[in-house]
């Protein structure tokens, strides 16, 4: 019976970010109706990966919205790790935080983070059109960080962000060549507030995104994220027959995911097991 893996997210910092990348609505430069808020409580976080871990996810995911990881906020993230993995250490811990350098990273690592999430979204030669406020090199150089200090590495990207077919295979080689040990991939969301007007991509073509990022990535958890409820609707089992080893549990960073049960529902009627990241999957970054 064939695994598939549960991951959640926390989003524990939110909006109000200076950056301007076109597909997200947590950048200050689009006016989205974001909330808004910093440094969640500890208490809240451990209760949601609670929850969580008792519908069957073993990977939690603390998200902060800006550029990268200052000190304050790495203080704060390795304060929740800390905090969480005395609670819960069969969870996986990854946090996603921008940009960071390998000293942030190792303070992370040594506070109970597993793996760090950082995406290079779209192929180089689309990076301009999708961001101008940092660069595609920037992105790649905290992905090798996090390899440098042996964090796991958990690095994807968006389809549907008005890139071509050569460009997705792009992205997807630049993503072979970190090897990460999960890789994400999201299809966009459309929002009117973003400077992004593509539609959504429809099945088909999502189904072509996830059979070509199978075969280029063979060695990593391949996870579908962000966009899965809204391509494939209640007709999701073609998505783990061509590859995907994970989905995101719950809600995601700022759109709402099928509820836990439904999605149990849906894994059951698939007949497909839950696995667990730490014990299932404990292969090296
Ligand atoms: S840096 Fe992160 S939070 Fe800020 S706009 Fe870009 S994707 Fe959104």
């Amino acid at each position: 019976m064939k695994k598939v893996f549960l991951c959640s997210i926390s989003n524990v910092t939110s909006g109000a970010c200076k950056e301007d990348c076109a597909y997200c609505t947590q950048s200050l430069k689009y006016h989205t109706n974001v909330k808004i808020y910093k440094n969640k409580p500890k208490e809240e976080v451990l209760k949601e990966a609670k929850i969580l871990a008792k519908f069957g996810a073993s990977g939690f995911c603390l998200v902060t919205s800006g550029l990268g990881l200052d000190s304050k906020k790495c203080e704060y993230v390795a304060s929740l790790a800390s905090y969480i993995k005395a609670e819960l250490p069969q969870m996986l811990l990854i946090a996603c935080c921008g940009q960071a350098d390998k000293d942030s990273l190792r303070y992370l690592k040594e506070n109970g983070i597993d793996s760090y999430n950082h995406n290079l979204e779209s192929a180089k030669s689309n990076f301009a059109n999708i961001c101008t406020t940092h660069s595609f090199e920037s992105r790649v150089e905290t992905c090798q960080n996090v390899l440098s200090v042996g964090l796991k590495l958990c690095s994807g990207g968006i389809f549907g962000l008005g890139e071509n077919m050569d460009q997705r295979i792009e992205l997807l080689k630049s993503l072979k060549e970190l090897n990460p040990h999960s890789s994400p991939i999201n299809f966009f969301i459309p929002n009117p507030a973003l400077p992004i007007k593509e539609k959504v991509l429809n099945r088909d073509e999502a189904l072509e995104c996830i059979i070509l990022a199978r075969e280029m990535l063979r060695d990593s958890i391949l996870m579908l994220a962000g966009g899965r409820e809204v391509v494939f609707g209640d007709n999701q089992k073609e998505i783990f027959d061509y590859g995907i080893d994970a989905v995101v549990l719950g809600n995601y960073l700022t759109t709402d995911g099928d509820t836990p049960n439904k999605d149990l529902l849906m894994l059951q009627k698939y007949n497909l097991k839950i696995g667990h990241l730490i014990q299932d999957r404990q292969c090296s970054a």
